[in-house]
């Protein structure tokens, strides 16, 4: 396990066993009770814990207010009733939902100010790039006619599957084609993602100043079917995986030090779900991908 991995577990159980059952989605302080927390949006005087407050008096408002706060848009329908919009787990699950549309959907939902500030103490973790498909990917999804007519771009269905956090997708026949493709594409990737040459400026986590669509299109034939995001990183420390690329498949296209996921041990070629943030080892280029279906491993 490595040392980034085992301090997350203990976060994780230290959270379990502390008094903390809910959070303040402005703050992210935690309190014991609902009534502790409804103290502190009393206490803080500013706009957003204002809002907080208004919660009885002007559901709108606090509604508003809540989601800029949260930096997510949920359906009015779709919100638990205060005191449980505030448990833990479920602003945990939901802070910071916005940045994984990027900015192409609902930005004008977050607010200008938002903080992109992780629920984590690794306060290094930012965001990463997150691209977007302009037509359906996958063998099944052949373009019959000229792309610019084809793409329902925008539409992203959530995945239909159900995996294991680090399920490994096992598929002896996309790990070779993907081999195939990497040999080819070797010096692409280093020329996509160089090595950050100052130290103090290395978040450990290097994405792509220029646009990857196209060299890519082969791989994420591979690994899933519609139209999909994705994104492609490489890491220089060990790090954690940035909140807006989980609950999503890791392919491993370059593996430079101890090649691990969690605590799972990948080569190159694999494919691993990622279902919760976890550990990355330095060293790796993933290519990340969130779709609605994902082909690799279904034949295996
Ligand atoms: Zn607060």
């Amino acid at each position: 396990m490595s040392s980034l991995q085992r301090q997350f577990n203990t976060q994780k159980a230290v959270l379990r066993q502390s008094t903390i059952k809910y959070l303040c989605p402005e703050c992210l302080r935690g309190f014991p009770r609902p009534d502790t927390l409804y103290r502190h949006f009393q206490d803080v005087n500013d706009e957003a814990h204002k809002g907080l407050r208004s919660r009885k008096d002007d559901y709108n408002q606090f509604y508003s207010c809540y989601q800029k706060c949260l930096g997510a848009s949920i359906p009015s329908k779709c919100l638990p009733k205060p005191p449980h919009c505030f448990e833990l787990q479920y602003v945990i699950e939901h802070y910071g939902k916005d940045l994984d549309n990027g900015a192409s959907t609902t930005s004008n939902h977050v607010s200008p100010n938002f903080r992109t500030r992780p629920v984590f103490l690794d306060e290094s973790v930012q965001p990463v790039p997150i691209y977007y498909d302009r037509q359906a990917r996958g063998y099944s999804h052949r373009p019959l006619h000229d792309a610019s007519t084809s793409s329902p771009s925008g539409i992203i269905i959530e995945c239909l599957q159900s995996f294991e956090h680090l399920q490994e997708l096992h598929d002896a026949i996309v790990e070779s084609s993907i081999c195939g493709f990497i040999s080819q594409m070797d010096n692409w990737l280093s020329g996509t993602l160089p090595r950050v040459k100052d130290a103090s400026s290395d978040s450990g986590i290097i994405v792509p100043s220029i646009d990857i669509d196209i060299p890519l299109i082969p791989l994420r034939d591979l690994i899933y079917e519609g139209i999909g995001k994705y994104s492609l990183v490489r890491t220089s420390k060990d790090v954690i995986t940035p909140h807006n690329i989980i609950k999503a498949v890791y392919t491993v296209l370059r593996i430079e030090s101890s090649g691990l996921i969690g605590d799972s041990r990948v080569t190159v070629g694999k494919s691993i779900w990622v279902e919760h943030q976890t550990t990355l080892s330095k060293g790796l280029i993933l290519l990340v991908s969130i779709a609605p279906i994902y082909t690799v491993g279904q034949k295996a």
